[in-house]
């Protein structure tokens, strides 16, 4: 499994970490503590972390839009076993695009 990261130009390599630190994390049963033990270890704030992980996009590499190929975005680590099960997926801008009348 890889991650594609987009990060916010305003992001230093310091928090580029903690970004790809917090993704790392992909089971959902712990995802509490992992966010507790990434605070603690940079020092930082629950709010901190949510910000800084509003400036930071992920996509996964190998689930891309049945129409378009565009790559799946994720909201929380969560999603990853999610999409995972998924046959096919269709990005939002397809969904709205077509109707949601494409059968793939
Ligand atoms: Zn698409």
């Amino acid at each position: 499994m890889s991650l594609i990261f987009v990060f916010d130009p305003v992001l230093n390599d310091i928090v580029k970490d903690v970004c790809r630190e917090y993704w790392l994390y992909s089971s959902p049963n712990n995802y509490i503590a992992h966010v507790e033990t990434l605070c603690q270890s940079y020092g930082i704030s629950h709010s901190v972390l949510f910000s800084t992980l509003a400036k930071c996009q992920v996509y996964l590499d190998d689930i891309h839009c049945e129409y378009c190929g565009h790559p799946y975005e994720l909201d929380v680590p969560a999603d990853i076993p999610y999409a995972r099960r998924l046959e096919s997926w269709l990005c939002e801008g397809c969904i709205i695009f077509s109707g949601g009348q494409i059968n793939v």
